[in-house]
């Protein structure tokens, strides 16, 4: 069977076995590694792998700090402003989706929100044009959400903010294709699609950006302490973190990034030639150049269909293909750890679906 799920998602077969013979060996002391201390040898070995081979994957220069935090991606839209206002009066943030506009609100809470680029119309379609971005000059940093992981729509470029730090939630396509991290100065990512499971998040954060923080920030969320002390200032999510390591040593494994791009290129390509090619049966209601390769939107022209096409691909092992609530319809979420012949096999449920209904 083959899980679609937006997060958590599924895990590579070999990833799964691994983790079942490992995670329950008894190390020297005797204890596995769900009992290690997170301050002791075992499990610093373990954090030390993780960070290495993440740095080697993404080719993150040498003055960035890779943090592992305990917590989701939501945690960081409020602990981004939080460590990155400084003595800046505003931030900015481009609408491009739900998530984006989640962040926004979270950060409100802290700063005044620039909103640097929209989308028009009513229901975003495509990512806010590159062209038209609004900077306020005091400004500490612009975020963007490059993949849009209910909205299934991504950026075909980045924008250029000049000075001002470019900040990305790249929770939904971290490791899904080679990524140049000096052009941000900060990335975060919640792992549970395509770093393994729930729990923890990725943060990578140039090191001129780690600052006082504001001043009721909790201890446990100041970058600052949490570079200082290599994700160690209070216990971490260490299975989380033990699984993102065998994350990564997988997708080395498989030739890295460019692999996964590929792949990944591969497998959106086929599915949305043949929802393109259904003759209206199904559509993808993104504009092409925006369409997201990760996360696939799509729906059923005739949206009494929805609910039988998701029982009837369920009962051929092909779950979790229910569009996000806000947006209803279906997606295919489409991570690392979805081979090919996943893809094939919704295609070939689609058919034989249409071949019944149509
Ligand atoms: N940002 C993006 C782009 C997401 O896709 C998600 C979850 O789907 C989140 C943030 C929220 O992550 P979490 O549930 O880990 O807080």
């Amino acid at each position: 069977s083959y899980n679609f799920a937006a997060g958590p998602s599924g895990l590579p077969a070999a990833v799964l076995e691994r983790a079942r013979k490992e995670l329950f060996a008894h190390g020297d002391d005797g204890s596995t590694a769900f009992e290690q201390p997170f301050t002791g040898e075992a499990f610093g070995a373990t954090l030390a792998r993780a960070r290495a081979r993440l740095r080697d994957l993404l080719a993150v220069p040498d003055n960035y700090h890779i943090l592992f935090l305990a917590g989701g991606a939501t945690q960081q839209f409020s602990m981004v402003p939080l460590n990155l206002l400084g003595n800046a009066a505003h931030v900015a943030y481009a609408d491009s989706g739900h998530w984006s506009q989640r962040a926004i609100r979270e950060a409100g809470r802290y700063a005044a929100v620039t909103v640097a680029a929209r989308y028009e119309g009513e229901r975003p379609l495509a990512a806010p044009p590159l062209s038209a971005w609004r900077l306020p000059d005091d400004c500490a940093y612009c975020h963007i959400t490059p993949n849009e992981t209910a909205d299934g729509i991504a950026y075909p470029a980045l924008p250029d903010c000049g000075d001002v730090p470019l900040v990305a939630d790249v929770t939904s396509c971290l490791l899904t294709a080679p990524l140049e991290v000096a052009r941000f100065g900060l990335l975060y990512a919640a792992a549970q699609k395509n770093l393994g499971i729930a729990g923890m998040t990725v943060v990578i954060v140039r090191d001129d950006l780690l600052r006082r923080p504001a001043p009721l920030v909790p201890s446990s969320c100041d970058y600052r302490a949490q570079a200082a002390q290599e994700s160690r200032a209070n216990t971490p999510p260490t299975i989380a973190i033990a699984l993102a390591g065998m994350m990564f040593d997988w997708i080395a494994q498989q030739g890295g990034l460019a692999e996964m791009h590929t792949r990944g290129q591969r497998k959106a390509a086929l599915l949305y030639d043949a929802i393109d090619a259904s003759g209206g049966f199904f559509r993808a209601p993104a504009a092409p150049v925006h369409r997201s390769p990760v996360n696939v939107r799509f729906e059923l022209a005739n949206s009494a269909l929805t609910a039988p096409f998701i029982e009837y691909s369920a009962r051929r092992g092909l779950h979790h293909l229910r569009g996000h609530s806000a947006f209803g319809g279906l997606r295919a979420s489409l991570y690392n750890a979805m081979p090919e012949e996943g893809v094939r096999a919704l295609i070939a449920c689609m058919a034989d679906f249409t071949r019944s209904y149509g």
